[in-house]
């Protein structure tokens, strides 16, 4: 039996998790840990349907309501950071990261040490800590997957590939709900409408993300951390119909192109079951019936976020932490109606010329402290910035 953990379990990732956990074979997987958030009652709920040893939840409030929706079960329940990290040490073979922003970061570390497989849908650990994070797994003889779904695609264009051979690596982006849209309506957008993402469901703030191109901005460095390549090897192109999830040319000038529906179940299923592959239930597509596929140069006027990671890829060291933390103040404060829409990137590049005069970007890191101070000092300056804005 496969002991699975599933960190951000009552998350978009976390539930398409458990849905293809349910459906397997009786036997074939036993739970360890889960975790959510304040979805306390959620998480209850998939604790006693998968029959997890451990239900955790991020908030230390939260813990009366958790212990009360599991009493009698015999599941145990732990609540606070540390409680998410002490269960990353539980042993198991494979556990999902799932949890959105910087605080997927310890509790992924924690889990490569055991060894085993962590499969990464959180691509902020990549972002503010990719050579540590690829130097943990190999410490610990550990195999990260990446469930990202353009990275997943990538990994399974390079099967059997020689990463020699790889010219360049073209991740797609559906273009988000604002795709169309002049830079003045962008500007004036509200909540609500960067929300509705026109072909994934997702967690609420990946969603903002992906209208903004923040998510494609993370991606394009997640690319560059994960597959080693360099940045002028990594593209991003605007695909409407999010069927085409990433593409890699080899130096014979082939294409190798990942094409399946916008849905994530088939990423998880595929780092589920690797280097198997599992039945996945996902949609089968009908290619005739859809016709055509377009493919688009991204706007980096509109999407300024596409432009800023070119220049955190170029810098490296700490300009990916410090870019992810003040992209999650940023967006904290527009999903609190303090800044506009536009404003999210005009504070991310404050905020990287300020942390760059007081830390110096380009330095390597040496270790977790240096990510967490470049993320904190992210966040400041992104709140400064944002005070002069509204000012
Ligand atoms: P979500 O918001 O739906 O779920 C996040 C999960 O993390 C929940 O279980 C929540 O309770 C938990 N969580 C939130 N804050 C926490 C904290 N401070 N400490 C501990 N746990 C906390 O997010 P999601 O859309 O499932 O995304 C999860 C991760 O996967 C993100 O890194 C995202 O970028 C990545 N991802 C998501 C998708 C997708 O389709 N949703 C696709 C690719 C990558
Ligand atoms: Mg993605």
């Amino acid at each position: 039996m496969k002991r699975v953990s599933i960190f951000g379990a009552t998350g978009s990732i976390g539930e398409n998790t458990v849905d293809l956990l349910g459906r397997a074979a009786p036997g074939t997987y036993e739970v360890v840990a889960l975790t959510g958030g304040r979805n306390v009652k959620r998480l209850a709920e998939q604790a006693v349907a998968l029959r997890a040893e451990i239900a955790v939840t991020a908030f230390e409030d939260a813990l009366p309501e958790l212990r009360a929706a599991l009493a009698g079960t015999g599941i145990e329940t732990a609540a606070g950071t540390q409680a998410l990290c002490d269960a990353a040490d539980r042993p198991a073979d494979w556990t999902m990261s799932a949890i959105v922003g910087a605080a997927g970061l310890y509790p992924g570390f924690a889990a490569l040490r055991q060894g085993g497989t962590l499969a990464l849908a959180n691509k902020e650990s990549l972002v503010c800590a990719g050579p540590l994070l690829l130097a943990e797994a190999e410490a610990h003889g550990a195999r990260i997957l990446p469930v990202d779904s353009e990275h997943s695609a990538v990994f399974q264009a390079l099967a059997g590939e020689d990463i020699a051979a790889v010219e360049r690596i073209i991740i797609t982006a559906s273009g988000g709900p604002f795709r169309d849209w002049p830079l003045e309506a962008i500007a004036k957008a509200t909540l609500a409408e960067a929300v509705a993402h026109p072909n994934w469901s997702m967690g609420q703030r990946i969603s903002i993300d992906s209208a903004s191109m923040f998510n494609k901005a993370l991606e394009l460095i997640e690319t560059k951390e994960f597959f080693g390549v360099s940045p002028d090897q990594i593209e991003a192109v605007v695909h409407p119909e999010s069927l085409v999830h990433a593409l890699v040319g080899f130096r014979d000038g082939a294409l190798m192109a990942h094409i399946g529906p916008p849905d994530m179940r088939h990423a998880i299923g595929y780092a589920l079951t690797w280097p198997e592959r599992g039945e996945v239930p996902v949609a089968r597509l009908d290619l005739a019936a859809i016709g055509q596929l377009n493919f688009t140069a991204p706007d980096e006027v509109r999407f300024p976020a596409l432009r800023l990671a070119r220049e955190v890829m170029a810098t490296g060291g700490r300009a990916g932490a410090v870019f992810n933390g003040a992209k999650e103040a940023a967006l904290d404060l527009f999903i609190g109606g303090r800044i506009g829409f536009l404003d999210m990137a005009r504070i991310v590049e404050r905020a990287l010329e300020v942390c760059d005069g007081e830390i110096g970007l380009g330095k390597p890191l040496e270790s977790l402290d240096c990510v967490t101070e470049a993320d904190h000092m992210a966040r400041k300056a992104a709140h400064d910035a944002a005070a002069v804005l509204t000012a």
